[in-house]
């Protein structure tokens, strides 16, 4: 499970809480999920998924996912972290809906997705987006119960709306409903208003979560609490959770599994306690580095080199500019012309407890490169 005894370096510092022993709390009546699932499996994936921008200003075209491999299980939290630029709003939108890939394929429920108006109807009643500002994402002319009611309306839920907006609010915990429905956007705090989005997003009893930094717009003292209640939310609704977040601390306490995007491109995967504690890939062992960390004598390492440009993708390996390890291979090792020459092969959705995407990673010793 997500959060357990041992604590990842930069854990204090990243504003979610400790959520151990939290999960749990009262249960709503009446929202279930959209339809009866499997207990186990795929409920999304992405399979070779490409998005690919128009170049503008005279660059060339911007790669944004670049060939991704993802799945989320029944009931799994994912968290996809990575830095700014790397792809990973673009890879959500793409679950969410919102954009149509270049190449590649969305699947839910080991179907494909279509991209005809009704298609994408019906699926957005399973997988729902929550975005990173709720006081953006909610009309300020529409009370609480009008913001939460808007999607039912939508789609034709019209009967029982009202048992329907107290449900979504009170597994939203904004309890008792009826103490919220008549309020405006400004007339909540922010924390209230990322629940009142997350009702919104319930009230069409989806399977699935995809939300885009839920908390970085958040006061460090309610962060938790939203993060308790996604975790909440999978254990009463069995509800599956992509979490994209650049905050490593957030991922460690709500996900089950991790997935670290570079460039594009999912560069290793894993469980929360194998990507954060036992890192691989030289990217992920960077972006842990980088975190404050009293139990380390020495400063945190700045990763060097340029962010990441998706209109202008390295040839080989596209984190080689930047890596520490090709760094330290001695001059002439023969492996360095692999990383700069040779791409790395897309990494697969499922294999194993970890994936990495690096020529390099089975030669590696994890004792040998500080964390
Ligand atoms: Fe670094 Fe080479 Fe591995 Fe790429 S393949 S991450 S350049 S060691």
């Amino acid at each position: 499970m997500a959060a357990a005894d041992d604590d990842p370096p930069g854990s204090a510092g990243a504003g979610a809480g400790d959520l151990a022993g939290t999960r749990g709390g009262p249960a709503a009546a009446s929202i279930v999920p959209a339809q009866t699932r499997p207990a186990a499996g795929n409920v999304l994936e992405v399979r070779d998924l490409t998005v690919v921008f128009p170049g503008r200003r005279g660059r060339g075209p911007a790669r944004a996912v670049d060939g991704v491999n993802l799945a989320v299980d029944h009931g799994e939290i994912v968290a996809l972290i990575g830095e700014s630029g790397c792809g990973k709003s673009t890879l959500a939108r793409s679950l969410a809906g919102l954009i149509s890939p270049t190449g590649g394929e969305v699947r839910y429920e080991d179907k494909p997705l279509r991209y005809s108006a009704a298609a994408l109807r019906e699926y957005r009643r399973h997988v729902q987006l929550v975005l990173q500002d709720p006081a953006g994402a909610l009309n300020p002319r529409q009370n609480v119960f009008d913001a939460v009611a808007e999607g039912p309306r939508l789609h034709g839920l019209r009967r029982d709306l009202a048992a329907r907006v107290d449900s979504a609010l009170s597994r939203s915990g904004l309890r008792p409903p009826g103490q919220f429905v008549a309020r405006y956007p400004h007339e909540l705090s922010g924390g209230q208003q990322q629940r009142v989005v997350i009702a919104g997003a319930l009230a069409l009893g989806p399977s699935v979560l995809v939300a885009d930094e839920p908390v970085s717009s958040l006061d460090a003292s309610v962060r938790g609490e939203i993060l308790k209640l996604i975790l909440d939310l999978r254990d009463q609704l069995g509800l599956s959770a992509l979490i994209v977040s650049h905050d490593l601390g957030v991922a460690w306490n709500i996900a089950d599994r991790v997935a670290v995007m570079y460039l594009g491109r999912i560069v290793e995967v894993g469980t929360v306690a194998d990507v954060l504690l036992r890192p691989e890939h030289p990217y992920t062992r960077a972006l842990i580095s980088v975190l404050p960390d009293s139990r380390r004598d020495r400063p945190p390492a700045a990763l060097p080199g340029e962010p990441p440009d998706p209109t202008a993708i390295p040839p080989g390996c596209r984190f080689h500019p930047r890596c520490p390890r090709l760094a330290a291979l001695a001059p002439g090792d023969p492996r360095a012309r692999l990383c700069r020459e040779s791409d790395v092969p897309v990494l697969p959705p499922r294999g194993g407890s970890r994936l990495v995407a690096c020529h390099l990673a089975e030669d590696a010793d994890p004792m040998r490169e500080e964390r």
